[in-house]
């Protein structure tokens, strides 16, 4: 199903190619010693190398090469036996030595793709061009003081893994599962936390409009957008802004534009720069980066199971539908989770309590699934107490309840509360004659023909029971009892 936005002069179809910026999970920089994790006090992780003192020379950080090379492996990507580090020119306060080291004609992995499921069940591949390795620059600080503004270089230097897609995205829907995507696979691999609100995954957006069938339209980049619920409103908005200025007549110009999220709406920034007008030229600090084939065989070897990989073995193994799977691989912490859970009891049940009464009493603690109050064994055996007809479908959410507030077993929890389901003939059926006993005018409607009433009987009997009826023995014997 295509996303079309009908104009006065018919159907336009939407191309956007996402460039994301994501920080690489290390303990140095790119190419300093100094430490690059997040939130340190300003200035306090910063090298020489780093502050652009005369006459330093980088040093290439492998923790972030072999990052690169896995996440390439991610992508079903090309891993290049060597790639180039060069100068991007451009002067900025943030950026001490007047250039940024990345890579322009020569990355360090190219050609990929990654499969998205759209939620109609369709799934769509979306070609990668390139990841390049650069350097993150510093940054402004303008809420220190009135009059002034402050540089914090503990970013400046830090690893960043550019991820470039090719123009195949075609929808807002898509882009935001083209992220969702890589985002799972970065957090999969280890190589970037994804984090969108903390800047540690950024997303550029580059969107043109088009007739379908015709050749691609002038693109607007939208910069640095934080979420991926905004990359989809930016595409949308822009889509519209451009259908619009074209069907007026005028032209899209090439330009960098910035997204608003209070007002939904995109402004120009500044007109595009080309490559041209950062004089890129190779490091002639740096020597070709060359990676030996024991290192990639190695890296392959150490791969761990990926979102793709595992969904089709949730769906084989467990039999889960691809939806179901999809919800649980999401999140490598989710997944890990069902699959404790789900170990040596009925799986598909266990991913259904998992999506329901667990994502909901989660969402409402606010608390991650790491946090549970509700241990996977725990989940897997509530399951199985239904299973074995311990408790009735009914009582388990009771003593899901319990569980999330006292974190006790389910065991434990049926036996105090005594929540045991009562699948005994004779005990349901005193409690049936007591209900009937009660109600003659009730019984006499109900045998003059007004069926429905069953239900409220069954309401009564179930009521007397105090839940714990088995619901299927209840509903057969009220039946006998009640036609009498
Ligand atoms: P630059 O380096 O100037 O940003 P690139 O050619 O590397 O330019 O392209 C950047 C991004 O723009 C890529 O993700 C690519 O898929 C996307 N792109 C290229 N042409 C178009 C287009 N006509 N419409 C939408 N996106 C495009
Ligand atoms: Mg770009």
């Amino acid at each position: 199903m295509s996303y079309i936005i009908k104009g006065e002069t018919g159907d336009w179809e939407i191309v956007v190619g996402l460039e994301v910026h994501c920080e690489v999970i290390s303990k140095a920089k790119l190419f300093s010693g100094a430490s690059a994790t997040f939130g340190g006090e300003a200035n306090t992780q910063v090298s020489f190398v780093d502050a652009g003192f005369p006459g330093m020379l980088p040093v290439i950080n492998h923790e972030c090469v072999e990052q690169a090379i896995k996440t390439g492996f991610g992508l079903n990507a090309t891993i290049n036996k060597k790639s180039i580090f060069a100068r991007k020119n451009y002067y900025y306060a943030d950026l001490p030595n007047g250039y940024q080291i990345s890579q322009s004609d020569h990355p360090i992995v190219s050609d990929g793709y990654i499969d998205v499921d759209l939620e109609n069940g369709e799934t769509r591949r979306i070609g990668i061009e390139r990841l390049h390795l650069e350097q993150d620059a510093g940054k402004l600080m303008h809420d220190q003081h009135p009059s002034k503004s402050f540089v914090d270089l503990n970013r400046a230097g830090v690893a960043l893994m550019e991820i470039v897609s090719r123009p195949d995205i075609r929808s807002p829907e898509e882009a935001g599962a083209y992220l969702r995507k890589l985002r799972s696979i970065v957090r999969y691999i280890g190589s970037c936390d994804g984090n969108m609100d903390e800047g540690s995954m950024r997303c550029d957006a580059n969107v043109s409009v088009r007739h379908p069938g015709e050749p691609f339209g002038t693109r607007a980049e939208i910069k640095n957008v934080n979420s991926i619920r905004f990359v989809m409103q930016a595409i949308e908005y822009e889509a519209k802004r451009q259908v619009e200025l074209l069907e007026e007549g005028g032209k899209v110009v090439q330009e960098t534009r910035k997204f608003d999220s209070t007002t939904g709406v995109t402004k120009t920034m500044r007109s595009k720069e080309t490559a041209v007008d950062y004089r890129y030229f190779y490091d002639p600090d740096l020597i070709p980066l060359r990676l030996t084939d024991e290192l990639i065989e190695r890296l392959h070897k150490e791969m761990p199971e990926l979102p793709d990989a595992m969904k089709k073995r949730f769906i084989e193994n467990y039999g889960l539908t691809a939806y179901d799977a999809d919800q649980l691989i999401m999140e490598k912490d989710i997944a890990t989770y069902f699959e404790k859970a789900a170990k040596g009891h009925d799986a598909k049940k266990v991913a259904n309590y998992i999506m329901g009464d667990l994502f909901g009493a989660l969402n409402k603690l606010g608390k991650s699934i790491n946090e549970s109050p509700v241990s996977p064994e725990n989940l897997g055996r509530m399951v199985d107490l239904i299973n074995d007809g311990t408790i009735s479908s009914r009582i388990a959410k009771d003593v899901f309840q319990f569980m999330i507030d006292e974190g006790k077993t389910p065991d434990e929890i049926v036996n105090e509360k005594g929540l045991k389901q009562v699948s005994d003939t004779s005990a349901i059926e005193k409690i049936i004659d007591e209900v009937i006993a009660n109600n003659p005018d009730k019984v006499a409607e109900f045998r003059s023909g007004k069926d429905k009433l069953l239900g409220w009987f069954v309401g009564q009997t179930m009521k007397a029971s105090q839940g714990k009826a088995n619901p299927a023995m209840l509903n057969e014997l009220l039946r006998k009892k009640l036609v009498g």
